[in-house]
Formats: structure tokens, C-alpha cells, sequence
């Protein structure tokens, strides 16, 4: 989608500080970190939220806890422990209209979440 902040990052219109990628989805650090640790997991494919997962596009969500799960090994945090969130929608606190999960980690979250 060409106006789309995230598929630009994809194609590289956009710097962004990419920490994985693969053919299917692309993690990079959160421009504005709510934690030491905050990077963004994301298909390739633009789809607008969760809202918009079907049977045909939800492997790629599989696919992205993999790869959050092996970033996770890689960085150390996976022992300690981390946060995995995806904001749908307005009351969600959705800023970006392309799926994204944030992975948050390296210090204690609190919950219920705010
Ligand atoms: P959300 O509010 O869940 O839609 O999250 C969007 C996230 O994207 C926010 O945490 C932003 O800081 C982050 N963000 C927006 N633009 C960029 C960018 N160019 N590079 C990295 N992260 C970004
Ligand atoms: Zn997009």
C-alpha cells in the first residue's frame, strides 16, 4: 500500500533499524521505545489489523511468534521474559493501520495494562 509508514519501511523508502527479515516478515526497532527492549514484528503483507485475518493470511501471525520467539532467544530477554502486544483499532490504540506486534522487554510491565 503506497501510503502506508510500515510498507514503506518494507521496501526500504523509509530507514528503519531493521533487526530481522525474512520473506515473510520484517522486525525492526520502535522509533519511540516504551522499554529498553522494543521492536515491531510484521508480515509483508499489508493487512490493515486483526480484524482483517483470514484463513487464507493467519499463517503469517504463526509465522511472526516463530520469529518473535527466536528474536527473543537471540536477544537474551526470553528467560526473564517479555511482552507481546498488538493494539487493534481506536480504543486498541492503533496509530499504524498494518498489523504490527510490539515486543516489549528488559523491565517489569504492570498489569491490567493502561
Ligand atoms: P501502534 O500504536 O500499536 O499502532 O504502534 C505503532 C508503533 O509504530 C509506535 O510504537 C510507533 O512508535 C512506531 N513507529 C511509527 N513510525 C515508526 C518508524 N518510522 N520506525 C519505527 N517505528 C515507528
Ligand atoms: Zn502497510
Amino acid at each position: 500500500m503506497t501510503d502506508c509508514i510500515f510498507c514503506k519501511i518494507i521496501n526500504g523508502e523509509i530507514p528503519s533499524d531493521i533487526i530481522y527479515e525474512d520473506d515473510k516478515v520484517i522486525a525492526f526497532n520502535d522509533l519511540n521505545p516504551q522499554s529498553p527492549v522494543h521492536f515491531l514484528v510484521i508480515p509483508k503483507e499489508h493487512i490493515e489489523s486483526v480484524n482483517y485475518l483470514d484463513s487464507k493470511n493467519a499463517n503469517l501471525v504463526a509465522h511472526t511468534f516463530l520469529v518473535i520467539g527466536k528474536l527473543a532467544k537471540k536477544l537474551g530477554i526470553d528467560e526473564k521474559g517479555y511482552r507481546v502486544v498488538n493494539n487493534c483499532g481506536e480504543n486498541g490504540g492503533q496509530t499504524v493501520p498494518h498489523i504490527h506486534f510490539h515486543v516489549l522487554a528488559s523491565r517489569k510491565f504492570s498489569w491490567p495494562p493502561g
